[in-house]
């Protein structure tokens, strides 16, 4: 494409190094792993070492780490799989801001499982309060869930601290680290989480890979049935080429995050300091230093996010409103509702979101069209 894209929050391109790293098991390895032939052996020890090198990316045992179709699918068999599985009661403590891959789950446990739910509000900040967590654990809560970084603002949560409070509770716990990939460190045992859930394609493998970290010792009800792939923890043929691609971007992040995450938030201060100074009344959404390196995310009240990412896009400016799933919805963002946005304010959101690939001069020479994006639709362009 033409112009800077700046929706990596969204979906990134796949990395050369992946996609060479995949090309022989689409192609001449392109086996079965339950075969019991020369071919199929050769899928099964690819996938063996991508598992291992996934392991390896969040400090846990090959045995723990499920393959899925993505970071939607490893969500859901958290929360049925957990939930389901080990059933202590039919309560579950999340919060309103997680991805809507947690909440629809949570929610069809409430519908047809007859489970309760507490969502444990958040500050302007987007952070989770600790003791409001504490305060909603009970003796039959099955499960937690609190997402390790907001797709939509950027806010990172206290999840080692919160998950240490389930577990005073004998609560296990689960975080969505989908958007957390790629700049955070991912250690399950730093964490102390019990399930912890990422997706290839944030990260510079293909859509449609991801996998679910699940503790040894949990109980996981499968969600897709058939013929016993992953430990019978998510039937069907596995994702060999996938596989190996995520492994590979898993493995070039091991390489590149601390050295990436330190360059992207000095970035990421810059372009917010320009954009706050270049745009009048321009507001930083989530918390301002406890966020993504890679994320920034606005509201500019009194514009029309759609029209303000419009007018960046006649700029060859590519900037989201906030969530893909919800882009192009008329909906105010569940985000920025329970942060305590007025809706006619959370309409007006705009989210930029890179990769290492961008420099801190590629997003400085963006501020002044945003400046510009926003004057125009506010009607005060000269
Ligand atoms: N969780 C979060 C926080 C996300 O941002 C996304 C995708 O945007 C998902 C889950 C879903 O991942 P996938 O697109 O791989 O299904």
């Amino acid at each position: 494409m033409t112009g800077l894209y700046l929706d990596a929050a969204a979906t990134s391109a796949v990395r050369r190094e992946v996609l060479e790293a995949m090309w022989p098991y689409l192609t001449g390895d392109f086996g079965n792993p339950s075969s019991h032939h020369a071919v199929g052996e050769s899928a099964a020890r690819a996938l063996a070492a991508a598992r291992s090198t996934v392991a390896e990316w969040l400090g846990c045992r090959a045995s723990e780490v499920v393959f899925t179709s993505g970071g939607t699918e490893a969500d859901n068999l958290a929360i049925k799989g957990i939930a389901l599985g080990a059933p202590r009661g039919r309560h579950i403590v999340t919060t309103p801001i997680e991805h809507e891959a947690v909440l629809a789950s949570v929610d069809h446990l409430v519908r047809l499982h007859g489970f309760e739910v507490t969502l444990v509000p958040v500050g302007r900040d987007g952070r989770v309060s600790p003791s409001a967590f504490a305060a909603a654990l009970r003796a039959d809560t099955t499960l937690a869930s609190v997402m390790l970084a907001n797709n939509e603002v950027g806010t990172i949560q206290p999840v080692a601290e919160l998950a240490a409070l389930a577990h005073e509770k004998g609560v296990p716990f689960h975080t969505d680290a989908v958007q957390a990939a790629g700049w955070l460190t991912l250690d399950v045992h730093a964490l102390g989480v019990d399930a912890l859930s990422v997706s290839g394609h944030k990260i510079g493998a293909p859509k449609g890979i991801g996998a679910l970290f699940a503790r040894g010792r949990l109980a996981l009800e499968p969600v897709v049935h058939g013929g016993g792939q992953e430990r019978g923890r998510r039937s069907g043929t596995e994702n060999v080429a996938g596989a190996v691609a995520l492994a590979t971007a898993a493995r070039l992040s091991m390489r590149d995050r601390e050295a990436n995450a330190v360059r992207a938030s000095a970035a990421r201060d810059a372009f917010v300091a320009a954009v706050v100074a270049a745009t009048p009344g321009a507001q930083l959404t989530g918390h301002p230093s406890e966020r993504l390196p890679g994320t920034a995310s606005f509201v500019f009240p009194g514009t029309n996010g759609e029209t303000v990412l419009l007018e960046l896009e006649r700029r060859g400016i590519v900037s989201s409103s906030g969530s893909a799933c919800a882009a192009g919805s008329e909906d105010a963002s569940h985000v920025l509702l329970a942060l305590g946005y007025d809706e006619d304010v959370a309409r007006t959101a705009v989210r930029f979101s890179w990769g290492a690939d961008v420099t801190e001069s590629d997003l400085l020479a963006v501020a002044p069209a945003v400046a510009d994006a926003v004057r125009e639709v506010s009607g005060l362009a000269s």
